[in-house]
């Protein structure tokens, strides 16, 4: 299977076209790494999906691809039992005829709360950095965007997206297996978000530098990342775990923050929203078989996380290149 040949030909002819001096040769590395048992597993559950005429599809105020009548009864819970295969399902939620793909995180409350702020996607090139499982690539295509590309390098969140994306055959959006440090400086995004990753980076300024890299002059970051309380001098560096997480490296202030950003030669710093995760937003359900936000919180006191730090809390930064 070669999940990369529709991206090259776009590209081929888009302004991402000088990514094609290394994407090809990266990508079929990483295809030969994949041969081990579970992802072949997945390979095969992706082939047994059934295949579909989705008689609506609705990217805009929410990720739904089809009715429930445009499918049987046997598809379905072929479709139901298949995608069960693919679990944890982390990001969504998606809705594919009538299956309701009900996810750890309501990732459309972060689309909520980000989408007043940032500025039109009609027609631009967009890039999501960490995107996992692809649920707000599908909201930038719904909100207009004329290329969508994701990337995140966890090997699970790829093959979720092919599910969706077998469902919505939309060559448009796109997640190439990769992390953030494996792409070139393209600077040919009018819009980059990186949400999520900062604190699983162990050198945030490099990764602001690596973001801005993406960018087209005058582009904008939408950046969100988990904050403290504080001035422009606080930054909480957790021990080895943080609500039970042991890749969290830097938790800085919002005011911090900022002042990275602007470090970095970012302009229009500016904070627009900052939020305490709740357990509405993060909780366990039946596509995940793991602890979730309720589990990672003091039983006694849900303001500190078990070990004591403070609970997460979120904030949403746009700059400009
Ligand atoms: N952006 C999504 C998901 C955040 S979870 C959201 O906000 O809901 C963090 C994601 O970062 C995970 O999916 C993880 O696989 C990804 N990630 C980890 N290391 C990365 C790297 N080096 N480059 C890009 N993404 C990375």
């Amino acid at each position: 299977m070669n999940y990369f040949a529709s991206f090259y030909q776009q590209i081929a002819v888009n302004k991402l076209a000088p990514w094609l001096t290394s994407l090809p040769q990266q990508l079929a590395r990483w295809q030969k790494e994949q041969l081990h048992g579970e992802f072949s597993h997945w390979q095969k559950t992706l082939e047994a999906l059934p295949n579909t005429s989705p008689s609506i599809v609705d990217f805009n105020s929410q990720v739904k691809i089809g009715e429930r009548r445009d499918i049987n009864e046997g598809e379905y819970k072929r479709a139901e039992n298949l995608l069960k295969k693919l679990k944890p399902w982390r990001k969504g939620p998606y809705h594919l005829h009538g299956l309701h793909i009900d996810t750890e995180w309501r990732s459309d409350f972060k689309w909520d709360r980000l989408y007043p702020h940032i500025s039109n996607l009609q027609d631009k090139y967009v890039l999501d950095i960490g995107c996992g499982s692809g649920y707000h690539l599908w909201r930038m295509k719904g909100s207009g965007a004329k290329f969508v590309v994701g990337i995140d390098p966890t090997q699970l969140f790829f093959m979720q997206f092919q599910a969706i994306q077998h469902f919505a055959k939309d060559t448009s959006v796109n997640l190439l297996p990769l992390g953030v440090e494996d792409l070139p400086e393209l600077a040919a995004f009018d819009t980059v978000f990186a949400m999520g990753v900062l604190y699983h980076r162990r050198s945030p300024i490099d990764f602001l530098y690596q973001l801005k890299a993406q960018l087209v002059k005058g582009g904008e970051l939408v950046l969100e990342t988990l904050i403290v309380d504080g001035d422009e001098n606080t930054v909480l560096v957790p021990g080895e775990r943080y609500a039970k997480m042991r890749n969290v490296w830097f938790l800085p202030s919002a005011k911090a923050m900022c002042a990275w950003l602007e470090r970095c030669g970012f302009s229009n710093v500016r904070v627009v929203n900052a939020d305490i995760t709740s357990v509405e937003e993060q909780r366990k359900t039946d596509w995940i078989d793991t602890e979730s936000l309720q589990d990672f919180l003091d039983p006694n006191d849900s303001s500190k996380t078990i070990e004591g730090y403070p609970a997460p809390k979120r904030a949403i930064f746009i700059a400009n290149k």
